[in-house]
């Protein structure tokens, strides 16, 4: 009796013990569907944002794979001097392509004011590659013309694009001329110029005989005016012109405009008309409208300024509801070039959490140099490039946010079943049902925080988690 009346008790106990944690999944699970809260973010067919021109490929031979590709910024501000950059560059690009980047972003690479110092935002001559001996040096601060054109060549040999920095508001190391316009003297004379190619006078600079001004003037330096028919034929025009010579005989395959609120954006439309290729604009401003209009009127992309401070707001904030608000790869992610620093601002603390949120969102991610190379962990960035790459597919739903948490859909395309991203801004484990796409399918996290292999359910809610101050990403296990 004794016995028996033991093995009762404890067979209860066991049952009422399953009863119990049954009853707790299913109130969690019935808690979090009452309260599912799914928001479709973008509306698009789920096509991944893509670098290649509608028409023909040059190169036509990059697959980016179904995510679409990662940009490299290949530089940052004050790179060691001396020459020796694009040599250092060059080093990394088959590494680079072996992670899954698609293309690289390189620094003015021509002859500028500061000669061999300059990191090029002061340009005097845009056809003197460090081939000319002016201002200074004849190789610019990065090498020389041959060391820029072997870069080139190797980064297509890998099948990356090569996206060169163009500044077109203004210009810098002229001589001092008598200028009719101001009635002082300027130095506005660029006739000089060692390559003999656009050479340039007061009447090209604001004010001129054109207009007093276009929108912006950039820290005092000559303005170039893109109105002036000799100005628009030197740029884009003329085949041995900049746009046409730098694609044509140098071989970038793209391009990234300086401070293009300095000027009006069909003077980007102008050139993207006259050259192709992919076009991104520096347009440093968080208002999505304003982005979005220079995107609409360039007729290129923009680096998504509005999500980099939303990202810094939500992380370093601690109030990832903030991801919640509008950005520009909300507005247009065809059109929207996603970055976590670059040369100029570096301000968000927690980066992979941001490095996760951009390689698994929509929009085309910039990877900067110093964070893949020097200060982050690379087999984390080449994990998150490659979920990018392989999982980031379709448009985007938020499934779940508050102060510490965020957690969103991306929904496929074509077949590939997209992912679900998990972000953790607290200092414990977090677990949450979410709905997913997948029916009765188990599912991983592909960064290997986490070990849980759980099966969604055939209504496909599914319960994952993630480490504290980290993120998982979700996604059949196939
Ligand atoms: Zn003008
Ligand atoms: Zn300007
Ligand atoms: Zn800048």
């Amino acid at each position: 009796m004794r016995k028996i009346s033991k093995w009762l008790a404890g067979s209860t106990l066991i049952l009422l013990a399953s009863a119990c944690s049954e009853e707790r999944v299913s109130t969690e699970l019935e808690l979090a569907q009452q309260t599912s809260d799914v928001i479709q973010v973008t509306n698009h067919d789920g096509q991944p944002f893509s670098t290649q021109p509608e028409s023909t490929d040059i190169r036509g031979s990059f697959t980016a794979g179904p995510g679409g590709g990662v940009m490299m910024q290949g530089f940052y501000w004050d790179v060691p001097s001396g020459g020796t950059w694009w040599n250092t560059v060059q080093s990394k690009v088959t590494d680079w392509s072996n992670a899954g980047v698609q293309a690289i972003w390189l620094p003015p690479a021509s002859k500028a004011q500061n000669g061999p110092f300059s990191m090029g935002y002061d340009p005097t001559d845009y056809f003197d590659f460090g081939d000319f001996n002016q201002n200074g040096t004849i190789e610019t601060r990065f090498g020389s013309r041959t060391e820029l054109e072997a870069l080139i060549s190797a980064a297509h040999a890998e099948n990356m694009e090569v996206y060169a920095d163009i500044v077109l508001n203004h210009n810098s190391g002229g001589q001092l001329e008598a200028n009719q316009y101001t009635g002082t003297n300027t130095y506005t004379d660029y006739t000089g110029v060692a390559s003999g190619k656009f050479p340039r006078s007061q009447h090209d600079f604001h004010p001129n005989w054109v207009h007093s001004n276009d929108l912006g003037y950039f820290g005092g330096f000559p303005d170039l005016c893109h109105d002036v028919p000799y100005v628009q034929d030197w740029l884009w025009n003329r085949s041995d012109g900049v746009a046409k010579y730098y694609k044509n005989v140098m071989g970038f395959d793209g391009w990234r405009f300086d401070y293009v609120k300095g000027f009006e954006p069909w003077v980007v439309s102008a050139w993207n008309n006259a050259v192709g290729g992919f076009s991104v604009g520096e347009l440093w401003d968080s208002n999505v409208d304003y982005l979005n209009w220079w995107a609409n009127e360039a007729n290129s992309s923009v680096f998504d300024f509005a999500a980099y401070y939303k990202m810094n707001d939500a992380f370093d904030g601690n109030n990832l509801n903030v991801l919640n608000d509008d950005m520009m790869w909300k507005r247009n992610s065809y059109k929207a070039v996603t970055f976590v620093t670059n040369h100029d601002t570096d301000e968000i603390s927690k980066k992979m959490l941001a490095y996760a949120y951009i390689l698994t969102h929509e929009g085309f991610p910039t990877v900067f140099y110093r964070d893949y190379e020097e200060w982050l962990d690379k087999n984390k960035l080449n994990n998150l490039i490659w979920i990018h790459n392989n999982k980031a597919t379709g448009n985007t739903s938020i499934l779940y946010t508050d102060n510490d948490e965020y957690i969103a859909r991306r929904n496929g395309y074509n077949g590939n079943p997209g992912l679900i991203v998990y972000i953790n801004n607290s200092n414990s484990w977090l677990e949450r049902w979410v709905p997913t796409n997948w029916y009765s399918t188990q599912i991983k996290d592909f960064t290997g925080h986490s070990g849980w292999y759980p099966t969604t359910q055939s209504g496909g809610w599914v319960k994952i988690q993630c480490p504290p101050n980290s993120y998982s990403v979700w996604s059949p296990n196939i």
